[in-house]
């Protein structure tokens, strides 16, 4: 059996970059992935587009048990992932709002490279790891067919719990924990917040602009901006999306439907002497401010609701009553403690020439490019160490 200098358990993203950068330097990869072919999920990012960065990037943008440090954003910017892409050949693009894409808007592109940089590994599809062992220094891998692997050093890059339809599941946690890491526990995130379906489903359908406010005990947690998209039992867009991190079950959302007016400002907007139900003719889409009225006990035909009405589209507050499934969420809240690894490496602190990339880690980033950015910048991390541990070493 052919003992391969590394292998890779994972060919999505942190696991092909990390594959396209060893076979550049020549080292012998194997890359084993459970889905029948690499990069499902890569293609259904940013909606086929691929938002692969962001222009701007730093360790505040990131959740988990414990925070990165300052240094690792430093080292692996915007800037030095563009330069590794064009390496690779390819062109990206910024748009207004600094999120990086490749320059032909299409994830199939950045896909095609990847694949085109690994061809000189060894990639097998269909094949899932569902054991580890290490014997002698060396790395076994057991597949689920039966078949086995060896490699002196391995990447576990075999991403999260979210949208497990687009990957072949979530054994990755099971290694890592046979290998002797912790898991801390698993929540979705990046995902639509549910509220009653009876208060939503008159608005299903409605995108409107807002700023969201999540409450605790009346205390405001978080907050973003940004598009709000209702559903029959649900609010969603990125802003949601973003305070999904920390929205629990019996906190608020509360929408501030005119955040550039104060509530005094438009209460002089609004037309003197109209019934309630007319007031934001013009302003806002009228079944939304029907249902933010409502919400407050405003009488849709009261002539002298304006100071109310002006509070109520400040404050259209819904209950939140759960998360979306694990199954519709873009990225995986908890994993592998990065206390347990040594973040100029990648490599464990548990087990040595055992390396983690990607989602499986306990980070997860806010939507706009974060986490492709951070499984671009671990997977670097991981091949640039073992490039440097081999080198004089293991023949290629
Ligand atoms: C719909 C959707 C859209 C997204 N859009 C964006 C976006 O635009 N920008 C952004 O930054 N992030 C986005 N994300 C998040 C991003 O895709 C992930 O965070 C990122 O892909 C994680 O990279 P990874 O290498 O850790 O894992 P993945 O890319 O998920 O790759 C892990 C691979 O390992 C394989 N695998 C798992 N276990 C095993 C095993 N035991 N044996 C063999 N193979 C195994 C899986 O099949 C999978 O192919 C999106 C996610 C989703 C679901």
């Amino acid at each position: 059996m052919k003992t391969f200098d590394t292998a890779i358990i994972g060919g999505g993203a942190s696991g092909l970059m990390a594959a396209a950068q060893l076979c550049r330097a020549g080292r012998s990869v194997l890359l084993l992935e459970g889905a029948d072919r690499v990069g499902k999920k890569l293609l259904s990012t940013g909606a086929g587009r691929c938002n692969l960065s962001n222009a701007s990037v730093d360790a505040g943008d990131y959740r988990g048990g414990e925070r990165l440090p300052d240094w690792f954003f430093q080292k692996y910017t915007p800037e030095r992932i563009e330069a590794e892409f064009r390496s690779l050949g390819l062109l990206v693009r910024r748009d207004h709002e600094g999120r990086i894409y490749p320059y032909s808007l299409r994830a199939n592109t950045v896909l095609d490279l990847l694949r085109r940089h690994t061809q000189t590994a060894e990639t097998v599809c269909s094949c899932e790891a569902v054991r580890v062992r290490k014997e002698g220094g060396v790395f076994f891998i057991d597949s689920a067919d039966g078949r086995v692997f060896s490699a002196q050093k391995l990447i576990l890059a075999c991403g999260g719990a979210a949208s497990a339809q687009l990957s072949s599941g979530k054994t990755g946690y099971s290694l890592a924990q046979s290998l002797g890491h912790r898991v801390t526990p698993l929540s979705p995130s990046l995902c639509a917040v549910e509220v009653p379906p009876r208060e939503v489903r008159a608005l299903a359908g409605i995108r409107c602009r807002a700023k969201v406010s999540l409450l605790s005990d009346e205390k405001e947690i978080a907050y973003e901006s940004g598009e709000v998209q209702f559903t029959a039992r649900a609010l969603s867009g990125i802003c949601v999306f973003n305070l999904s991190r920390f929205a629990k079950p019996a906190m608020v959302l509360s929408l501030d439907l005119m955040p550039e007016y104060s509530a005094a400002e438009i209460e002089a907007l609004l037309p003197r002497g109209e019934e309630a139900r007319n007031l934001f003719e013009g302003i806002l889409h009228p079944r939304l401010a029907l249902e933010a009225l409502k919400k407050c006990g405003i009488s849709l035909s009261a002539s002298d609701a304006e100071n109310r009405a002006a509070r109520a589209v400040k404050d259209f507050r819904f209950e939140i009553t759960g998360l979306d499934s694990m199954k519709n969420a873009q990225v995986t809240a908890g994993g592998v403690p990065i206390s347990e690894i040594d973040l100029s490496s990648m490599e464990s602190k548990v087990e040595k020439n055992l390396y983690l990339t990607g989602e499986i880690l306990d980070i997860d980033g806010i939507c706009g490019g974060y986490n492709l950015h951070f499984a671009w910048s671990t997977a670097l991390c991981a091949a640039e160490a073992i490039l440097g541990s081999l080198e004089g070493g293991v023949p290629a």
